[in-house]
C-alpha cells in the first residue's frame, strides 16, 4: 500500500499509524504555540495558517485515530469532546460567530498528518466551497 506523501517536513511518515511529529508537540518537545489543553486534547496554532485564525485540536492519545475514516465507536467521546473543544477555541479567539471546522481524512482530502485534528479557521470571509 502507497503511503500518503508528506506535505511538510515532519508530517507523518505513513498513514500507517506511526509516530508523528504531533507526538513530540504533545510532548513538548518542540515549541507549539497552544491556545487551549485539557486532560484530553491540546489545541495549538497551525505553522502554515490559511485564516487569520488557524488552530488544530489533537487528542492527547492518538489511540488508533489516524485518521477520521478509520474511527471507531470506541472513539465516540474522544471525537464529541474534541467537537465541543473546537467551540471554546472559536470564543477564546473571539470568531464565534463565524469560523469553521475542518478534518482532512485520508490523502485524497491531502490529510498529511496522521494523528486526527480539527483545523478551527476563521477571522476572515471564508468561501464555499473549499477546494
Ligand atoms: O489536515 P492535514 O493533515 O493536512 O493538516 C496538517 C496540518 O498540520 C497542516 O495544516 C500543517 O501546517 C500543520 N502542522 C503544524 N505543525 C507541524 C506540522 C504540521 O502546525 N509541525
Amino acid at each position: 500500500v502507497k503511503n500518503a506523501s508528506n506535505k511538510e517536513e515532519g508530517g507523518a511518515k505513513s498513514a500507517g499509524g506511526g509516530p508523528t511529529i504531533f507526538d513530540n508537540i504533545i510532548a513538548k518537545e518542540i515549541p507549539s504555540s497552544i491556545v487551549y489543553e485539557d486532560d484530553k486534547v491540546l489545541a495549538f496554532r497551525d505553522i502554515n495558517p490559511q485564516a487569520p485564525v488557524h488552530v488544530l485540536i489533537i487528542p492527547k492519545q492518538r489511540d488508533g485515530l489516524t485518521e477520521l475514516g478509520k474511527a471507531e465507536q470506541r472513539h465516540e467521546d474522544i471525537l464529541g469532546h474534541l467537537l465541543y473543544a473546537s467551540k471554546l477555541v472559536a470564543e477564546k479567539e473571539g470568531i464565534a460567530d463565524g469560523f469553521r471546522v475542518v478534518i482532512n481524512s485520508g490523502p485524497t482530502a491531502c490529510q498529511s498528518v496522521y494523528h486526527l485534528h480539527l483545523h478551527v479557521l476563521g477571522g476572515r470571509q471564508l468561501k464555499w466551497p473549499p477546494g
